[in-house]
């Protein structure tokens, strides 16, 4: 499998060398080159199959002669290892053809748990057998860092640096970062706000001459192609739970970056019939306004009761926009930088395409902690503010009652007692009772302040692998 750039310009790629790439060279995103097509009747024989051995049927043919098949196996058997449910991605009915698929099961109890396990895994085997080793800097306001952290911990050619802004992440979120100590594992803790951390990283991506000659610098936000990729596997998964793949079902997606939801739209692609995707926002809504109204102008990031949907532009959207536009990298290209500049619109026919599968809607702050009150009313199932968006959105923009309509549910509520406690619910929501002891466990973390120098000097200093 060969994977090219969404703005056609740079040198295509196999799976090794894309799973240690960010952006492309020419600023676009990689893709692969061609899907792997699965007939119904294929689809329909992996009903039976555990979580993992679905996996390795969906991702086998896109490392594709990378890594032997055996070695592959190993890795993803490996890679849910830490989800406390057997079925991994349990789907809970919460009304008739009305359903959320828990995506929180993983050992940061949300969804990016996915794609982090898997990637941390893959990446430290290609890089033991490349005899090479990396570092790897993220900034994070919360949730991608531990899932990143946790994905990595394991790692002997990896040492991880995430900058969070101190004293600025909620306790939940610092604790499952901070006490993840293996040595390869660094918190820094700057005295600063997440949009100073990011600029740091982005600084160092930049210009690395700041490292020792033989480390290369990795990033591992969510335009990593392998992070999509994981994803894929769990919408084959509901949908062969809900009578798939000879009965259509929908998806509700709470969406940020459009990592997650352009998953799906691949396993449609590749073969899964879906009936209707909808795009679930927050008051963040440019996904909403262009897929309602192909109206792609930017505004004011605004702070949510769901921080991990508060976004002013979803990288991943571009990825889709490629083959909205018949792969024309050129056309994606001149689109892309007039975006930087301008509100742009995408063609009519272009449109026409998202529109075909897509739908889209936008939950403000209150109807989100109205939608966490009246499913808890209703059923006694506590939704996380993400989570709730997605129902919400499901439910006003379905297409076919008679669909089963599954929300993917992005995070556990006690990472957000906030807006949980706003909604009426009485107290705290309990973590996980494997996770009970999250507040007692030693924490790991060093402060720096918001000074690049500094952050290097400690980046290069603490280097173990
Ligand atoms: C990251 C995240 C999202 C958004 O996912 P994207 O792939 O960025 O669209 C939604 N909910 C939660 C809890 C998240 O952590």
């Amino acid at each position: 499998m060969k994977y090219i750039s969404t703005r056609g310009q740079a040198p295509a790629l196999n799976f090794e060398e894309v799973l240690l790439t960010g952006l492309a060279p020419d600023g676009g995103l990689y893709v692969p080159e061609q899907l792997p097509q699965f007939s119904l009747d294929e689809i329909a024989g992996w009903a039976t199959l555990s979580y993992t051995d679905l996996a390795f049927k969906i991702v086998q043919p896109f490392v594709g002669g990378c890594i032997p098949d055996a070695d592959l196996k190993a890795i993803i058997d490996d890679t849910y290892v830490d989800f406390r449910h057997p079925a991994v991605a349990p789907l809970v009915q919460l009304d008739k053809n009305e359903w959320v698929l828990e995506l929180f099961q993983g050992p940061t109890l949300a969804f990016k748990d996915f794609a982090l396990q898997m990637l941390g895994r893959l990446l430290d085997y290609v890089l033991e057998r490349k005899q090479q080793k990396v570092v790897i800097m993220g900034a994070t306001s919360g949730d991608t860092g531990s899932a990143a952290i946790q994905g990595c911990k394991r790692c002997s050619n990896i040492d991880i640096f995430i900058l969070h802004p101190h004293q600025r992440v909620s306790d939940v979120q610092r604790k499952q970062m901070t006490t993840v100590t293996e040595g390869n594992i660094h918190n820094i803790a700057v005295e600063g706000n997440f949009d100073d951390c990011q600029s740091m990283v982005k600084a160092s991506f930049n210009d690395k001459r700041f490292l020792p000659a033989d480390r290369q610098l990795v990033a591992v936000n969510s335009i990593n192609w392998a992070r999509i990729m994981a994803q894929i596997v769990y919408y084959f998964y509901a949908a062969l739970a809900l009578g798939g793949p000879h009965r259509k079902v929908a998806f509700s997606v709470p969406t940020g970056n459009f990592g997650d939801i352009y998953a799906g739209y691949l396993a449609s692609k590749m073969g899964l019939p879906i009936d209707q995707l909808v795009v679930a926002t927050n008051k963040n809504d440019i996904l909403h306004r262009c897929i309602s109204n192909n109206d792609f102008s930017k505004q004011q990031l605004e702070h949510t009761l769901s921080p991990s949907m508060d976004i002013v532009i979803s990288s991943n959207f571009e990825r889709m926009l490629f083959d909205c536009y018949d792969r024309d990298g050129a056309a994606i290209k001149d689109l892309m930088e007039r975006f930087q500049t301008e509100d742009v619109k995408i063609t009519d026919a272009a449109f026409a395409n998202v529109r075909d599968l897509f739908d889209s809607h936008a939950v403000d702050d209150e109807q989100t902690v109205k939608t966490i009150a009246e499913v808890y009313e209703a059923s006694e199932y506590l939704l996380d503010p993400h989570s709730a968006i997605g129902v919400e959105a499901a439910r006003a923009a379905r297409r076919n009652s008679d669909v089963p309509m599954v929300t993917l549910a992005t995070a556990h509520p006690a990472k957000f007692p906030e807006a949980v406690m706003k909604a009426g619910y009485p107290h705290e929501p309990a973590l996980p009772h494997h996770m009970a002891d999250l507040f007692e466990l030693p924490e790991r973390c060093t402060v720096l302040p918001n000074d690049l120098a500094q952050v290097h000097k400690f980046v290069v200093d603490n280097i173990t692998a």
